[in-house]
């Protein structure tokens, strides 16, 4: 039998749990048993950081995945005519010690990552037409921004916010690069931050924990991180091979029960239903109430939990036969807009450096249907063939990814009425933690550090 790297990781993971510890003990239900010290929900870059740590700790873990792989916003294209690899999710990380130490252990090899493809051409892509009063701002420019972040260095460790909130960090992000005549740089820094359509009208805060200090110095530094293989998912198999048959693939949640002596999580996998008796839960997936449906919220959890405002990001690898391998932005020829695209809408069609194989990055205020960015996307490439931005093509979708429900985030009163405060004092209530970006922001290096502080708590 052939089998697929993917298929040998589902194998290893989901069937593993019982060659691990032997035929697994059913419950009366017939739901087979999985007694573990900490059970983790969520496979992305907090859960598998965290089950990987806890287990170097000496506890035991079970990690628990809906999709039929671990990573979660980092995926890895495979070209299978040039035989070549783009990440469309998760790009480059921080020269920081965690990440070495979690790439070096995994002998997952890292450089700087190469330098971008072609000149970056502008372009409105509600009409199709090029843009040519724009003029990007050189890097350097980013000392200026990072001026005003360095007026916050608790932003980069979790949501633990003084009181009260100062105003700036409330205001539009428009307002705050208005005040410190950074608004020429307003598409530049779209470019850095995407995956939320009206970032600039949210509260500055989440723009300049998501466009953060440690981001904006490895930019000035050039000292970012990537894989040497061009393959960042190498990291996540590597991860379901060492955690082994502590991994639960294609796993659906059907009921969790907590209190304060432990937890029973029930899933349904590909194996057969599984009951999970724990002492700890450690939850990274997204905390909307509707992923949450299976848990037994007390009015306290439910009354935090209920005030996320999710956003849509989605990303797209699009064959366009005889496009060149340019970067176009989108952005918007009205100056009274700061050149600010409208959104929902594409923010860059970026080349990959394999022969006519591009990533389309979308991006929303809110969750759209995935039929809809993928029409959006169509008639967006129509209009720049209609005016020759790029000459005529028969684009092909070669692969299509939500990341919807990305960046969830409060409104500015919530913030200012202690709503993080509210939310980190969930953790450890009804034996459960907390991690992931909703508990600090979109940033696998930042998510890392802070969940590493976390497991003295756990
Ligand atoms: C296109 C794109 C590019 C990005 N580029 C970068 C970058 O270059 N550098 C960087 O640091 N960050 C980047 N990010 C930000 C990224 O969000 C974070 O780095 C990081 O992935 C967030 O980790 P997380 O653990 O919070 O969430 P995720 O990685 O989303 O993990 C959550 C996991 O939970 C799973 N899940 C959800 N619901 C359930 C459920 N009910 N039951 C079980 N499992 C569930 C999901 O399938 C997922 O695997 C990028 C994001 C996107 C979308």
């Amino acid at each position: 039998m052939n089998l697929s790297r993917k298929q040998l990781l589902k194998a290893m993971a989901g069937a593993g749990a019982a060659a691990v510890v032997g035929p697994l003990p059913a419950n009366a239900s017939g739901s087979r048993v999985i007694e573990r010290d900490v059970c983790v929900l969520g496979g992305g870059a907090s859960g598998s950081y965290a089950a990987v740590r806890l287990r170097d700790l000496g506890r035991s873990v079970v990690l628990v995945e809906r999709k039929d792989r671990l990573g979660g916003h980092t995926e890895t294209f495979h070209d299978p005519v040039s035989g070549g690899t783009a990440d469309i999710g998760v790009v480059a990380w921080y020269d920081f010690p965690v990440v070495r130490d979690l790439f070096g252990r995994f002998d997952v090899p890292l450089r700087t990552p190469p330098a971008a493809v072609g000149t970056i051409r502008f372009a409105d892509f509600r009409t199709g037409q090029v843009v040519d009063n724009y003029l990007m701002p050189p890097v350097g420019r980013m000392a200026e921004y990072a001026e005003v972040l360095e007026q916050y260095p608790y932003l980069d460790d979790g949501m633990d916010l003084p009181d009260p909130v100062p105003h700036e960090l409330l205001a539009p992000f428009r307002d705050v690069m208005v005040k410190h005549g950074l608004s020429d740089m307003a598409p530049f820094l779209a470019l850095h931050s995407q995956g939320r359509g009206d970032l600039f009208d949210q509260p500055a805060i989440y723009m300049m924990k998501y466009l953060n200090l440690p981001s904006v110095r490895a930019t000035l530094t050039g000292t970012a991180l990537t894989t040497s293989r061009r393959d960042n998912s190498e990291l996540y198999e590597k991860i379901t091979t060492h955690l082994g048959g502590d991994v639960l693939l294609d796993a659906r949640l059907t009921a969790v029960q907590r209190d304060g002596a432990g937890v029973r999580v029930q899933a349904g996998t590909p194996q057969g239903p599984r009951t999970i008796r724990a002492r700890k839960l450690v939850v990274t997936v997204p905390p909307l109430l509707g992923n949450l449906a299976p848990f037994d919220l007390d009015s306290t959890e439910r009354a935090v939990f209920s005030r996320w405002r999710p956003g849509g990001y989605y990303t797209s690898v699009l064959r366009l036969p005889g496009v060149p391998q340019v970067p176009i932005q989108n952005i918007s020829a009205d100056t009274a807009r700061f050149h600010m695209p409208s959104m929902p809408g594409i923010y860059i069609l970026a080349p990959t450096g394999i022969p006519d194989i591009f990533i389309a990055y979308y991006g929303s205020a809110q969750p759209l249907p995935d039929a809809h960015v993928r029409a959006d996307i169509v008639a967006a490439l129509d209009r720049l063939q209609n005016t020759g931005v790029i000459p005529a093509t028969r684009p092909r979708f070669e692969m299509f990814s939500s990341h919807a429900p990305f960046l969830i985030s409060v409104s500015a009163r919530d913030i200012a009425n202690g709503f993080y405060r509210r939310l980190n004092a969930l953790q450890g209530h009804n034996s459960t933690f907390y991690s992931g970006a909703a508990f600090h922001t979109n940033d696998s290096t930042l998510l890392w550090r802070f969940t590493e502080r976390l497991l003295p708590r756990i």
